[in-house]
């Protein structure tokens, strides 16, 4: 990513900024705060975050439904909304096309008459033989040139979505913005419909920028993950960056499961080093991952330590040598899961999460031996 220039870029947000005042009181609330970032073209970009944390508003602000009171946004390198230079295109006029979260699909018009849609009255028009052409084209490609002709409210919830994601492509955007599109839909479809969809991606190279909440999701689709906190962005990275190196406790805990243990810096580190010793009340834990602190850590500084429950080793006996990262713990609970046990530990007054060898037939009381991998251990300064 590093080496792209602006123009491999297909949108680009600087410094956004959204308030909302809310009807009841003349309480001013930042919806999004200082919020910048870039999509590389033809990438899946995804913003994920909490309820609430401002995913959609971005996305509107992207798409021109919302006027931003602060900050740029371009788009193939062309500004669409500038407030220093008061430029607001509409939304008509930008490169874009919005699938929104209800779909917004036409329950008195057929199939192919809602995907024809903006085939006619669009950005782009066409005459009614080439529109015919490209609409059952396109219905073929999302398998739904069977249902040209029936009514849109006789399909079924993934058919909607594919007729809504249809309809959008038809538009030749050149950005695609796709607000929680899975979200009506039950938990198998849900995991059909987003392979289907990274598929489509793909295959029409269209750059997507995917709003959800869903973390699963996020990392099973995304080239880039953006997570969002409050307005804010917390982390920007690829869905193993933001996974196996989260910069702050919130992202640590947001995606994917995680043991944090909060401790202090225990040596000076000197620059350019790539390991922290940290005293937590385990005992001393090293941690061979961290995210650039905002200044250098010195010692007695407070942050805290993440593993992932899969980097936790758990071995039948207490531990004949004690040493940085390996603790005698004590099972809580062991469940067999076939492939694993998840196992709840206590060392001292701390419980750890970790995921099991399937043959250790860990039961609760058993004395054992935790060790974390200092490799997937993880110092975290916020
Ligand atoms: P969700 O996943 O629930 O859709 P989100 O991350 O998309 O949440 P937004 O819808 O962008 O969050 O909302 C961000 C913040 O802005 C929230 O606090 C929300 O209440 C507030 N907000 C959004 N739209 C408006 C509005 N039209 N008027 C007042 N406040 C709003």
């Amino acid at each position: 990513m590093q080496n792209l220039v602006a123009s491999d870029y297909a949108v680009q947000i600087s410094n956004l900024e959204k308030r909302f005042t809310r009807r009841d009181s003349a309480e001013v609330s930042r919806a999004i705060d200082d919020v910048s970032f870039a999509v590389p073209r033809g990438s899946f970009f995804t913003l994920l975050g909490p309820s609430g944390c401002g995913k959609t508003t971005t996305l509107r602000c992207l798409a021109g439904l919302e006027t931003a009171d602060g900050g740029e946004i371009s788009m193939n390198g062309q500004s669409v909304y500038s407030a220093a230079g008061h430029r607001d295109i509409t939304p008509d006029a930008r490169p874009i096309a919005m699938v929104p979260q209800s779909y917004g699909i036409w329950p008195h018009m057929k199939v192919f008459d809602n995907a024809a849609f903006p085939l006619r009255y669009g950005r782009k028009t066409y005459p009614p033989a080439e529109r015919k052409r490209r609409v059952l084209a396109m219905l073929e490609q999302v398998g739904l040139s069977e249902y040209a002709d029936r009514w849109s409210t006789q399909l079924s919830g993934g058919q909607q979505q594919r007729l809504a994601l249809a309809r959008a492509l038809l538009c030749e955007p050149e950005v695609l913005l796709l607000d929680e599109p899975l979200s009506n839909l039950d938990a198998k479809l849900r995991s059909q419909l987003r392979a289907e969809l990274r598929a489509f991606q793909q295959e029409f190279g269209v750059t997507t920028i995917y709003v959800t909440h869903d973390q699963g999701e996020a990392l099973a689709m995304s080239d880039t993950i953006v997570v969002m906190n409050r307005g804010r962005i917390e982390q920007i990275g690829t869905p193993s960056e933001i996974y196996d190196a989260p910069s702050s406790r919130f992202v640590a805990d947001f995606v994917g499961s995680a043991n944090l243990v909060p401790g202090v810096v225990d040596r000076p580190m000197p620059s350019g080093t790539r390991v922290v010793d940290a005293k937590t009340a385990l005992g001393t834990v090293r941690c061979e991952r961290f995210s650039t602190p905002p200044r250098p850590p010195v010692a007695g500084q407070e942050m805290s330590v993440c593993i992932r429950p899969e980097h936790i080793r758990v071995a039948a006996g207490a531990p004949e040598s004690g040493g940085p990262n390996r603790f005698p713990g004590r099972v809580v609970t062991a469940e067999y899961l076939g492939d694993r046990q998840e196992v709840v530990v206590t060392v001292g007054d701390v419980t750890l999460r970790a995921h099991a060898d399937a043959h250790l037939n860990a039961r609760a009381g058993d004395d054992v031996t935790v060790a974390l991998d200092p490799a997937w251990t993880v110092a975290l300064w916020s």
